[in-house]
């Protein structure tokens, strides 16, 4: 910043120092070039007195550093000072026919005979010869240069303005860098008002955010602690009344098989616990690859086919392959999760239908049961960390109120969109669109720099 301000401070002073210079020179030249011929006319006046009086030897006998020619009224050279008669006719030179025809005449051009640029002014004398008086541009160059001490004042000023602009740099950016972060607030400058306005903005969102993450991360580690707590107890529970032998016969397999149960929902919900945490950090390094999304769903429905056959439950796969860009275990999960609530939730005797197909560039994957449906108050928070829409419901299914998340989570992770519809003891969809395989790149990207922060 300093160096932007210096710089265009300085091109500033550099500007006006070469405007003024150019401006004062060209005057300068202008002024002494009207002097010039102004010297030239008044010579030209005494010289033709002379002549008049005293003929060629009076020309010839003025020490003059001008050049004077006299050329008669047929442009014959009558007499020049610089140069040896004879000499071409002079009566075409702009100079003398502008003299011949009007009195007098003047004009800057390269002198034939010497080579040099001269000024010229031409007379015309009373018995229709001219005179005329030459002096060499360089002489009129010399002249400027007498005034080139100005030269040196003009860089000195550029010298100080280098210098001034500097400091004005310095000035403008010193309360910036000065400024105490911590409290912006204070600053003596009230130009810095927006600036400091804005910082404490951002500074708010900022501490607004941290606490928010921090409210979440609390309530998900006692929401863990109590899911984690309520299999234990029970576990715990048996066990004791296994080991003071309150159980006998039958009951031990009864108590055992329960056992067994608790610990299974233990192991499901750490292990949800565990996706959901990956997900939260990202430090998971995701194998991307392209997935045959009809496929996928294929064996994530054999995979369930015991769980539905137990409950009577159809499952059907419709659409057609269909390739996105994807963590496979991940979008498994996602698709299983949404499979296994579709059986859970579903009436004895109901029917699963999972659909792939292509939509407006998307692969669309759609989970459809025809079970108990959601009320339209818990439609947008089934998805939220261990909502349950039925608690008992859920534990007795073996849900651990993580699946929706993990779905949500793994969606905004590959740059899909969930939607939900459900009508109550109709049944639900559930749908995961999928970006075109060329935009996941795009996502991926984003993804890298930003991880997702919405915490669901
Ligand atoms: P859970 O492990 O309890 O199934 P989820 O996060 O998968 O947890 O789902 C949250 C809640 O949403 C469930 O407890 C259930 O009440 C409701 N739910 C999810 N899917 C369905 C569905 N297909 N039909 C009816 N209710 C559903």
């Amino acid at each position: 910043m300093t160096r932007t301000i210096f710089r265009n401070t300085f091109l500033v002073g550099v500007s006006v120092l070469v405007l003024c210079a150019g401006l004062f020179f060209g005057m300068q030249y202008t002024q002494i070039q009207d002097e010039t011929y102004a010297a030239l006319q008044q010579e030209a006046v005494y010289a033709e007195q002379g002549l008049l009086m005293g003929g060629i030897p009076y020309l010839r006998a003025l020490n003059n550093e001008n050049r004077i020619t006299w050329i008669d009224a047929a442009g014959t050279v009558l007499y020049d000072n610089d140069f040896p008669l004879p000499m071409p006719s002079q009566n075409e030179m702009p100079e003398v026919r502008q003299a011949l025809t009007s009195g007098e005449g003047k004009g800057i051009r390269r002198s034939e005979s010497s080579g040099e640029v001269t000024m010229y002014y031409s007379l015309r004398c009373e018995d229709g010869s001219v005179l005329r008086l030459g002096r060499s541009l360089r002489a009129v160059q010399d002249a400027l240069l007498a005034v080139s001490p100005v030269l040196w004042v003009l860089m000195l000023v550029l010298i100080i303005s280098g210098v001034l602009a500097f400091r004005v740099a310095n000035q403008i950016v010193r309360p910036i860098n000065e400024m105490d972060l911590e409290h912006p607030e204070i600053t003596p400058y009230p130009e810095l008002s927006p600036l400091v306005d804005k910082i404490q903005e951002q500074k708010l969102t900022i501490l607004e955010e941290a606490e928010q993450r921090e409210a979440i991360r609390r309530e998900f580690s006692a929401n863990v602690s109590h899911e984690l707590k309520t299999p234990l107890t029970s576990i715990s529970g048996f066990a004791e009344l296994m080991a003071e032998g309150v159980v006998q016969g039958d009951k031990v397999q009864e108590f055992g098989r329960d056992i067994y149960q608790e610990s299974q929902r233990l192991i499901a919900l750490i292990n949800d616990i565990i996706r959901l945490s990956q997900l939260d950090e990202q430090n998971v390094e995701p194998l991307w690859e392209s997935l045959d999304l009809y496929e996928l769903a294929g064996s994530v429905l054999d995979s369930l086919r015991p769980a539905a056959d137990r409950r009577n439950i159809v499952l059907n796969l419709a659409g057609a392959p269909a390739i996105i860009s994807g963590v496979y275990p991940l979008v498994s999960e996602m698709v299983y999760n949404l499979c296994d609530n579709a059986i859970k939730y579903n009436h004895p005797g109901g029917l699963v239908t999972v659909t792939v197909s292509q939509q407006e560039g998307r692969v669309v994957l759609a989970v459809a049961d025809t079970g108990i449906g959601i009320s339209p108050e818990h439609q947008k928070r089934v998805f939220e960390r261990f909502y349950r829409v039925d608690k008992s419901h859920s534990r007795e299914v073996g849900g651990t109120g993580l699946g929706l998340s993990i779905v949500k989570h793994g969606a905004q992770f590959h740059g899909a969109v969930v939607q939900l519809e459900s009508v109550l003891e109709k049944g639900t969809t559930v749908m995961l669109k999928f970006p075109a395989s060329s935009e996941v790149t795009d996502i991926l990207m984003a993804v890298d720099d930003q991880q997702v922060k919405e915490n669901v």
